[in-house]
């Protein structure tokens, strides 16, 4: 892989197809139907799809993180609290 066309034609990472424009987050050329828009703020910009998946898995994966370290404590103390009634209370 050394070619260098030079001319205009930059192909879609996705698909191989003509590209519209580079990924907002990645930089990597897609095509517009290798991409998804997201809007934030009064920008909308593109976003390959490979991005957005992993920015969503992120996302999701961040949030159940956030859960357990809430749940964990709270799980802990009730397990506590009702081994003390379990072994004091009448
Ligand atoms: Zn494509
Ligand atoms: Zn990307």
């Amino acid at each position: 892989m050394s070619h260098d066309d030079g001319g205009g034609f930059i192909a879609c990472v996705s698909c191989g197809g003509l590209a519209a424009g580079p990924c907002a987050r990645c930089r990597k050329p897609v095509c517009g139907d290798c991409c998804v828009l997201t809007s934030g703020g009064a920008a909308q910009w593109a976003v390959c799809l490979a991005c957005d998946k992993s920015e969503g898995r992120s996302l999701r994966r961040a949030w159940l993180t956030v859960f357990g370290w809430l749940l964990t404590p709270l799980l802990a103390l009730f397990t506590a609290y009702a081994l003390l009634y379990w072994l004091f209370g009448d």
